[in-house]
Order: C-alpha cells, then structure tokens, then sequence
C-alpha cells in the first residue's frame, strides 16, 4: 500500500448487509482515532436489510419503520456518507467515478464525481438473474430493493382493492412467483399472510381462497438449501396454505400477465421473478478477475485476486475456499462473516500486520413461512453435528439472524430500543401496512 501523510482513505461502495456493517466496524475503530477516513456509498438514502423485503411486498413490514439513515448512522459511527452510484474504476489512479446523479424525474442534480480511495471495498450485493429470458425485466416483479417490494406491495393492495368491488364468484387474484429458493418459498407464505390480515380487516368479498399462488421451479424440487425432508415438510405447509406447486418447469419467455414454458402457458394477475443472482453487469468491465454471474474473485484474505488494496465482500463477491466442496453462499450470513473479517484484515493492513484468512461458518439454513411456520438446520461446526428444528426455536432463530445485523450497526443499547419499539408498535399499529 502507498504510503500517505494524511490518514488513509477507506472507501467502501454499497452499503447492505456486508457494507453497511464494515462501515461501522470501520468508522467506530479507525474513524473515531482519525486513523483512517471511512466513506460508504449507496445509491440509496436509506438501508433496510433485503431479507425482509418479502414482509415489506405483504405489508407486514413497514419501511418507514425499519429503515436507517445512512446520514445520520454516519454521524453516529464516524464514517461519511456518498450519495451515489458507483459505475467505473481507475485502478491506476485509485479513483472510482460516481455516474451523474438524477431524481425521479431524470433531473440531473450532480454531474459525475471522482471519489479517491487507498483502500477500496467492493460490497455492491447481487440482484435478481433473468438468465437473458426475454420479458423479464419488462413484466415480471423482483426483490431487489425497498423501492420495488414497494411498488410491488402497491400493486398487491391495488388487485385486491379491485377484486374486493368487481370479484365475480369463482374468480381469484392470481399470482405466478418463478424460483423456489428462499425468497419465493417465504414470499408466498407471507402473501397468504396478508390476505388472512385483510379478511381480518372485514376488506369486503376477501378469504383466504381469494388468493391463488403458483409457486414454478425449473429444479425437481423447492429449498435446494435445505435437506430434502425438510424442504418436503415446507412444501406439504405450502400446499395446505394453497399454493400450487409446479416442479421442473422452465420459463422460456415473459408476456404481460403471462410465463411460457415448455408445457403450456401460466397466466396471473401478478408476476414475480425470484430466480437466481447474479452481481451488476458493470463489474465485468473493471479490469477486476469475475466469474460467469459478474462476481469478483477474491482469495480467502478477501483481497480481490491479484489486487493489494481492493477487497470485496458479500453477494458480489465469489469465494471458493480450497478446502471446501462448495463456494461461500450469497447470504446474509456469510456477508455478516465477511465484513467482520474484512475490517480486522483492513485494521491489520493499515498497521503493516499480515492478514489473516477467512474461514466461513455455516451455521445452518432457516427457512420461514410468515406466521405458518419455520424450519430448518443449525449446523454446530466444534460438534460437527446438525439439528433439524421448527416451531418457536426456528422463528427465534430465525429472528436472531436480523438481530446480529442490528447489534453490529445500532450496538447493545440501540438494539434494545429498537425491540422495545417494535413490541411496542406490534401492540398499538394494525398487523398489516395498508398503504
Ligand atoms: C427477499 C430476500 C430474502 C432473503 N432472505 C435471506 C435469509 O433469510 N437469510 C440469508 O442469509 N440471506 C437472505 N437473503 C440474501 C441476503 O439478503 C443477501 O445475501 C445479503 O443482503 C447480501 O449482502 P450484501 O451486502 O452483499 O448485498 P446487499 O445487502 O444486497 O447490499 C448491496 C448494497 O449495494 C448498493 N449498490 C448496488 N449497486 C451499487 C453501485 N453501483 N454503487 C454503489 N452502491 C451500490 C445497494 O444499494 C445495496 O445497498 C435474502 C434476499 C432476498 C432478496
């Protein structure tokens, strides 16, 4: 690394489960001493934690709620925030450019920027993998951010508002959801979820069977995360919820309220791509080593292969440890694991000590159907054992995970508040977002 008279620069782009929390880590260990000058970037203004945007699509959950300020969570933890969405990199200026940043209107309100790094942080995540099937993008809803499970979540409130004035007897709102792994599993759960709450609302001419899920899977099974007796348990779960299950189905092409595959056409008022990831196709262009999906190839110091001073972490990052038969997951889990790594390897690189390798622990895989159920594995590594659990262990379980992420970027205290509200809030506000 260069040698600078003024503090190093950290510069960290994307600030999701893995950036978010290395930011922190960073600003409260070396920012707050000025050892180092910690800057996170994200595109967005506010963070909210992408395994709950499956909540945030049904209503259960309210953004307004659970979202964080970048700004004011870097005032706190003494890092800077940078509005702004990173799209090319000078490796031999060590400057990453900024595009022009533009409002909802498409209004230029900054010109492109150039922000210079010592050390930079690669943590822009993934999103969903259309695989070059043609429709997709035009007509299909994904999970990728808090702004579209919003849009979504309108849409889902706008059908039922019509269903519930013009519904004929015998008709449904139907929605086709592609990809069983865990996003579509648990999205579908908390969809049936929703509709419950509105029933409960006394939203006219709305039950439990005004719904029809069709949940498609090109693999011949749901949950391939999962062992197979559980990923049955679940899908035995969705079934009794309603939810038509089609296995071994390819969706060939997307056509409005339509999925074509091989054996015939799937129509639903409502279509969601949930199948697969890959990390922005910009990467690919940066002089950086990628694998086919655009990740960055990084060795197990989390440095980028070939590289002394650019890591990177989490969804867009790929990782295939020697040792093991698998590469490390995109989950939050493993983005967790990563940027707690990363900072004590960064902390280590700035004090001229040798970094150490990263070892990923997987703790298991949980898997929640809203109020319905959870289930899933916990994977104890000193034991070498593994318990399969459901019910209130699960959730609780489950939970904790979102916990961990809260704990890292609030600390002890804040968390507590935190769940101290949101008891609070669970008490006296309506089980389901209506607007
Ligand atoms: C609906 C859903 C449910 C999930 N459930 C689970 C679960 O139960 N358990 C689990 O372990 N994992 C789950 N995951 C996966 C988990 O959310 C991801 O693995 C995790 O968020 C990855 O963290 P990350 O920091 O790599 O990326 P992200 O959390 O995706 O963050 C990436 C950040 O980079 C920013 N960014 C993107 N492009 C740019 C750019 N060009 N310049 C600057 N910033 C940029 C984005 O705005 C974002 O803030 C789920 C995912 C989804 C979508």
């Amino acid at each position: 690394m260069h040698k600078t008279a003024s503090p190093p620069k950290i510069v960290i782009v994307g600030g999701g489960a893995g950036g978010l929390e290395l930011a922190t880590r960073l600003g409260r260990k070396l920012g707050k001493t000025n050892q180092a000058k910690i800057t996170l970037i994200d595109p967005s203004r506010i963070h909210l934690w992408k395994p709950l945007l499956h909540e945030v699509v049904a209503g259960s959950l309210d953004t307004g709620m659970e979202a964080l300020s970048y700004r004011a969570h870097s005032a706190e933890n003494h890092y800077y925030f940078r509005l702004g969405k990173m799209d090319a990199l000078d490796k031999e200026k060590r400057q990453i450019r900024l595009a022009p940043l533009v409002d909802h209107h498409g209004k230029q309100i900054l010109k492109p920027r150039h922000i210079d790094y010592d050390i930079l942080v690669m943590a822009l995540g993934a999103h969903s993998n259309d695989f070059g099937i043609e429709g997709v993008s035009e007509y299909c809803f994904k999970l990728d951010d808090a702004q579209e499970a919003e849009d979504f979540h309108l849409s889902f409130l706008n059908r039922f508002l019509q269903f519930s004035e013009t519904a004929h007897s015998g008709e449904v709102v139907s929605i086709a959801i592609v990809g069983a792994g865990a996003t579509g599993v648990e999205l579908s759960a908390e969809l049936y979820n929703a509709v419950d709450r509105l029933e409960q609302f006394g939203v006219e001419n709305i039950h439990h069977k005004s719904l029809e899920v069709t949940l498609i899977e090109a693999a011949p099974r749901i949950l391939p995360a999962l062992e197979e007796d559980l990923a049955c348990k679940a899908q035995k779960t969705l079934e009794e919820l309603g939810v038509n299950i089609q296995l071994n189905k390819n969706v060939k092409q997307v056509t409005p309220y339509t999925l074509h595959t091989a054996d015939g056409d799937i129509h639903a008022d409502l279509l969601v791509w949930a199948a697969g990831i890959k990390a922005p196709e910009f990467l690919s262009h940066l002089a950086l080593p990628v694998n086919r999906i655009n990740q960055i190839e990084i060795d197990d110091s989390l440095l980028v292969k070939g590289e002394d001073n650019i890591y990177a972490i989490g969804d867009c990052a790929f990782l295939k440890p020697e040792e093991a038969t698998r590469p490390v997951p995109p989950t939050a889990q493993a983005a967790h694991q990563m940027a707690k790594h990363c900072a004590q390897n960064i902390t280590r690189q700035i004090t001229g000590k040798p970094l150490k390798q990263f070892k990923y622990c997987d703790h298991g895989a949980l898997v929640s159907l809203s109020r319905f159920q959870t289930l899933g594995s916990l994977l104890d590594q000193l034991l070498h054992k593994h318990w399969v659990i459901e019910g209130k262990l699960a959730h609780w379980a489950y939970a904790s995970l979102y916990r961990q992420h809260q704990l890292a970027v609030h600390g002890y205290w804040k968390t507590l508040w935190i769940l101290v509200e949101s008891l609070i809030e669970r008490r006296i506000k309506p089980k389901l977002k209506l607007y």
